[in-house]
Order: structure tokens, then C-alpha cells, then sequence
């Protein structure tokens, strides 16, 4: 990896597909999965995050009602994209339907401007988001922090955290009370346990994001959540059960009643389907 990180700046996804590919096979040596193999694993399953964002909001209840039947209970609402009333109303559709028995989340992908991105966010308290994640851009460090001092709701850094650096820059400045973790933003599961780790210094939280991704990168994602120590807001690697038409893999990934499971055997503990890969593979280098 270290040669890796010598010969191309940045690409973090391609590092982190290596380093998948390296831990996967050193687990399969050593018979060990590579959670034990990055620091231990420490959970065997966790709660599912399921994004909620079609500007066709009608369309988006029957996903959360046939989700809900599921066992899903956490919901991150996509906000920002068209204007804050309909945000406002998506809130209370959802909170007047479940209750206290839904967790819902707020996701704004850095949609708010900086100078009346306070205001806006005040509105959303009532209706007591669990956290509300990267209102404004990556760059915005300063006004993430002063966001995160006024606002009561707990603020999520997500595209304003990728790796060791940025983290430690927004643990001194306190940018945020959570930091989102990825391992295709921080270059592999060993990157983004140094954010883990740092976040865990300053008393920063931390959340299993994810990409757009097939359950083979979800697998990774699951083993880097299931070492970290404390994980109460859970993940949302949703996207291989709910989301891609056709998975890669050989068996689903394992998503049930509403979480998900650390897969389990060494390695990974999953497997790619071989035609699969050859159908959906641009280029083979081994050519
Ligand atoms: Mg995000």
C-alpha cells in the first residue's frame, strides 16, 4: 500500500480495492476474517440505514412501507435538493406516520448555502433528527464548526472528512459531533481506522457510510465497522439488497430484519460470482 501511495496521489477507491484484494487474501492464508485481521471483530451485526430521496416523495413512502416490513427502522432523509418546505413536509409525513419508533437521519450533500444555513437547520429540530450530515461544502471546515456549537441536533461530517489529515484538522476545531466513515473516501479499512481512531480521541462519533457499491465493497465496509469500538449510529451499506439490480457476488449479501450481518469465514467471508465479474468487467489487465 505504501508503494501504492508513493506512485499516484489521491485515488483512494483504487487503494482501497487493492488493499480489499490484500486483506482478503491474507485472511484466507491465515484463516482469519479480515476484521480480526484490522483489530478485532467486535460485533457480529448492525443496524441498516436505508436513504430516502426521490423528489417523488409518494413513491418513497411505499419504499419506506415495504422497508418497514422488513425491520427497517433508520432512514436518512436526502434534503436540500429542491426547496425547504417540501424537506419540511417529508419530515412531518414521516415523523406523523412512525413515531418515535422511526430513526430518522438528514443528509444535505453539502446543499446549503454558508450564510443562512443555521436558520434553515433550526427549522429541522423539532423534529429530532438523530444527526444531520454535511449541510454545507467540504471546504466550509469553520462554518461546519460553528453549525455543529448552535445547532442542538448532532452534525455529521461526511465529504469534509476523508482520511487521517482532514480528521485531524476537524477534531481540533471540533467541525462535528460525528464523522462519517468510508473506506472508498479514506483508501482502504486500515485509513479509515485512523480517522476511527482520532474521532474516538476527541469524542467524535462515527457512521458506516458508503459509495454507490456492490455488496463486495459493502463486505469491507462491514468488517472496518465491526472493529471499530463503539458504533451506536450504525450503517447504511443498503445498496447490494435494495439498490443494484444484479449483485457480483455469489451468495447476497446478508441483510436481515433490517440489519446487517458481519459475513462470516475468512477473509471477506464473501465471494465473487467469476462469470458475473467477466460480464460486467471494462478491461482485464491480465490481457
Ligand atoms: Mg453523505
Amino acid at each position: 500500500m505504501q508503494a501504492a501511495d508513493r506512485s499516484v496521489v489521491g485515488h483512494p477507491e483504487a487503494k482501497a480495492a487493492l488493499e480489499m484484494a490484500l486483506l482478503d487474501l491474507v485472511g484466507k492464508i491465515s484463516g482469519l476474517s479480515v476484521s480480526e485481521l484490522v483489530g478485532g471483530r467486535l460485533r457480529d451485526e448492525m443496524g441498516l440505514s436505508f436513504s430516502v430521496a426521490n423528489p417523488d416523495f409518494d413513491a418513497d413512502l411505499e419504499d419506506v412501507a415495504a422497508l418497514w416490513d422488513d425491520g427497517v427502522r433508520i432512514f436518512k432523509l436526502k434534503t436540500g435538493f429542491a426547496d425547504h418546505a417540501f424537506d419540511l413536509m417529508r419530515l412531518e409525513r414521516l415523523r406523523d406516520r412512525y413515531g418515535d419508533k422511526v430513526d430518522l437521519r438528514i443528509d444535505y450533500n453539502q446543499g446549503l448555502a454558508a450564510y443562512d444555513a443555521v436558520r434553515t437547520l433550526r427549522d429541522l429540530e423539532a423534529f429530532r433528527p438523530t444527526f444531520i450530515e454535511q449541510p454545507v461544502k467540504m471546504h466550509e471546515r469553520e462554518v461546519l464548526a460553528h453549525i455543529s456549537h448552535v445547532i442542538d441536533a448532532p452534525i455529521m461530517a461526511d465529504e469534509s472528512v476523508f482520511d487521517a489529515k482532514t480528521a485531524l484538522l476537524g477534531a481540533q476545531i471540533r467541525m462535528a459531533d460525528v464523522f462519517s466513515l468510508k473506506v472508498m473516501k479514506s483508501g482502504g479499512i486500515r485509513r479509515a481506522l485512523e480517522v476511527a481512531s482520532i474521532a474516538r480521541a476527541a469524542g467524535i462519533e462515527v457512521y458506516g457510510g458508503c459509495m454507490f457499491e456492490t455488496g463486495l465493497a459493502h463486505a469491507a465496509g462491514t468488517h472496518l465497522m465491526a472493529a471499530v469500538p463503539d458504533l451506536r449510529l450504525q450503517c447504511e451499506f443498503y445498496m447490494a439488497t435494495y439498490y443494484v439490480q444484479d449483485d457480483i457476488l455469489l451468495e447476497p449479501f446478508p441483510v436481515r430484519q433490517g440489519r446487517v450481518l458481519v459475513p462470516d469465514g475468512p477473509g471477506l467471508g464473501v465471494s465473487v460470482d467469476p462469470e458475473k465479474l467477466a460480464h460486467y468487467a471494462v478491461a482485464n489487465v491480465m490481457d
